[in-house]
């Protein structure tokens, strides 16, 4: 039995909830969190399951009251995590041109994809479990990678996963002495609402790869970049 604390942000669907399902089935523990847990239907389903790994956390993770709540709980509970999943995303689909920009929407991205992923960390980090290797791993995209042409699209996004893998840089340079590994990890073109239907990879299978790149994941090869299939992407 695997023992180990995972919190996953953006849990209630998609891929954290598939990341939600295959930690619990290898038998860690999982704090999911999500904005609404009335409607997290699929939470709820899991919880039924695996009552006692589960526990279910209300966040907002463009609100710093709604997350420093979340560590307040988890301090008083005297909860110690080995892996913190950021994964809640936001996508601008319409900001796909300069000239058609919903400032909002660009805006929402950088909350919820850089900075939620920074307020988050900056929380949680002292609940990391300090008698072990703990890890931090970003869900971004290849989409915010500087080095690669890939035409034009979704401004706010593609700045804010950038930003996001710049999160990654700093954290793993600023934490490698203290036995915390940092990845971003790029999940494919996933069949969620996100992705949409026609996308490529299904949620569990890019789940499964996750899970493999963070299993790999050490303090010799913090700080990078993969995708789901294990290969080193540039930034
Ligand atoms: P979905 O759109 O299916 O799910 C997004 C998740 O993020 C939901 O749980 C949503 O919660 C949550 N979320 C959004 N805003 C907030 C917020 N303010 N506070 C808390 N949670 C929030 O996306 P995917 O599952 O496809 O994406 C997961 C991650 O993978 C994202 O970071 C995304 O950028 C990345 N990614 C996805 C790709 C794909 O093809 N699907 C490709 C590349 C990267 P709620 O239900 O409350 O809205």
């Amino acid at each position: 039995m695997n023992s180990e604390v995972v919190l996953i942000s953006g849990a209630n669907r998609g891929i954290g909830l598939a990341l939600t399902e295959q930690y619990l089935i290898n038998g860690c523990s999982v704090i999911a969190t999500c904005r609404d847990i009335a409607t997290a239907t699929g939470l709820m389903t899991l919880k039924a399951h695996f009552a006692d790994k589960l526990l279910i956390e209300s966040v907002d993770i463009t609100s710093s009251e709604s997350i420093q709540r979340l560590a307040n709980n988890l301090s008083q509970q005297n909860i110690s995590l080995d892996l913190i999943v950021n994964n809640a995303g936001f996508l601008d689909r319409d900001n796909h041109s300069i000239h058609a920009i919903d400032y909002a929407d660009a805006e929402m991205c950088f909350k919820v994809n850089a900075l939620g992923p920074l307020f988050l960390t900056h929380c949680l980090i002292n609940l990391l479990n300090k008698t072990r290797l703990c890890k931090i791993a970003i869900i971004s995209s290849s989409k915010g990678a500087l080095s690669q042409e890939q035409g034009v699209d979704w401004y706010g996004y593609r700045m804010s996963k950038a930003a996001a893998n710049m999160l990654t840089v700093n954290l793993a340079t600023e934490l490698v002495n203290a036995n915390v590994a940092v990845v971003s990890v790029h999940p494919g073109w996933v069949q969620t609402d996100m992705g949409g239907s026609s996308a490529s990879v299904s949620v569990n299978d890019s789940a499964l790869g996750i899970i493999k790149v963070i299993n790999n994941l050490s303090i010799h090869n913090t700080g990078q970049f993969y995708d789901v299939s294990g290969e080193q992407l540039p930034f």
